[in-house]
């Protein structure tokens, strides 16, 4: 295996493997640029299929992190941790305390959070070895009602521009994909501002108590896309917007919380040539990592009144990346890394 020609290594600062005989920790710490400040990112453990599909996704984890932090204008880098190992069977406390020390040994270049397959405890956990973690129990709380807030004000900014409505969201068609912490709350959120809701989730449960409480229309997991709606939200799944889904799409904005939602570039192109308006979703979701900047970990009191001010900033960089789109014609997501290159890419 190599780093350097890896497709998903781009110039990341730092890369390194770490291994524990005793636990049998394998991990990889990527860091992709830290002038912002230092790389915070999740850390996730996954049966990786092998050790460089793990190394792939550090690298473009932690790449993605940087560009989400600077776009929501934090003083934070892009890094990454994975951990190769199934989190249901293998993960133990020594391992996560040793997960820990390798995260201690860069000596704060990299910040540990939650991803997949970690739980508030496993941060405790790595916390009692290193100081270098976030997300522990006595630090911050669920960050999923402020990701929501933040699509809430995404897909606000998306309907003033696309559709020309200054007026709030009342009536307005939005099919939400997955209902989940981000999702349920989110349709909360946009009932009570008015909007029809279509809903789909393979949880049934979900599904149904979004219709009774939200008056949802529930739609079939396999074609809540192609809903005759104003806006497609993702917020289950990654890559959703592929060859096979892109030209089946009728709504004329998609804003969704989901990570990745594009299978590759070209389908925001695509969706562009469509006439389909596309919140870049790490602009959209980074209420998360919000959340996280304004806790006791990096100084801040968790006070809600400067967390939703900030939040509120997606509103306002969406639409100045959807501005900046129409009249450069190029595509949103083309223009949302512009931007955040122009912010993180410092001459020295
Ligand atoms: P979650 O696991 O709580 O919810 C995901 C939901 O999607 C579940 O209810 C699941 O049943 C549903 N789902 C799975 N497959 C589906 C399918 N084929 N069709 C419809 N629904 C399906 O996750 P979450 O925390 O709500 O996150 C949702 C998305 O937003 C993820 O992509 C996540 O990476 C992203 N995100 C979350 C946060 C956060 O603060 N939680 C922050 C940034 C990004």
């Amino acid at each position: 295996m190599t780093v350097f020609s890896v497709p998903d290594f781009d110039g990341h600062e730092h890369v390194s493997f770490g291994h524990d005989p005793e636990t049998g920790l394998r991990a990889v710490i990527a860091i992709h640029n830290t002038n912002l400040g230092p790389a915070v990112g999740g850390c996730r453990m996954w049966s990786y299929a092998d050790d460089e599909d793990a190394l792939r996704d550090a690298l473009r984890l932690s790449r993605g992190m940087t560009y989400k932090s600077a776009l929501a204008g934090l003083p934070f880098g892009g890094g990454k941790s994975v951990i190769i190992g199934d989190a249901k069977t293998e993960k133990t406390p020594a391992l996560m305390q040793a997960m820990g020390r390798f995260v201690e040994s860069l000596g704060g270049r990299y910040i540990a959070a939650e991803d997949i397959g970690m739980k508030v405890s496993d941060m405790d956990e790595m916390a009692k070895v290193t100081k270098h973690v976030t997300g522990t129990s006595t630090t911050s709380g669920n960050p999923s009602p402020f990701t929501a807030y933040g699509v809430l004000r995404g897909i606000e900014a998306a309907v003033e521009h696309k559709l020309q409505r200054n007026d709030g969201l009342a009536d307005i068609r939005i099919a939400i994909q997955g209902l989940g912490a981000v999702g349920f709350d989110l349709a909360r959120r946009l009932h009570e501002k008015g909007a029809q809701l279509h809903v789909a989730d393979i949880n049934t449960e979900a599904v149904a108590k979004a219709a009774d409480m939200f008056g949802a229309t529930p739609v079939d997991t396999s074609k809540i896309h192609t809903a005759d709606v104003d806006v497609f939200s993702p917020c289950a799944l990654g890559a959703v917007i592929n060859d096979d889904t892109v030209g089946k799409i009728q709504a004329r904005i998609v804003a969704g919380s989901a990570n990745n939602q594009l299978a590759d570039d070209a389908h925001g192109a695509a969706l562009a040539a469509r006439g389909i308006l596309y919140a870049p979703d790490y602009v959209i979701n980074a209420g998360g990592i919000i959340e996280i900047a304004h806790g006791v970990d990096f100084g801040g009191n968790h006070d809600d009144v400067e967390i939703y001010a900030h939040l509120d900033q997606i509103h306002d960089t969406l639409a100045e990346i959807f501005q900046r789109a129409d009249a450069e014609s190029a595509t949103t997501n083309v223009i949302a890394d512009n931007m955040a290159e122009e912010r993180f890419r410092i001459v020295a």
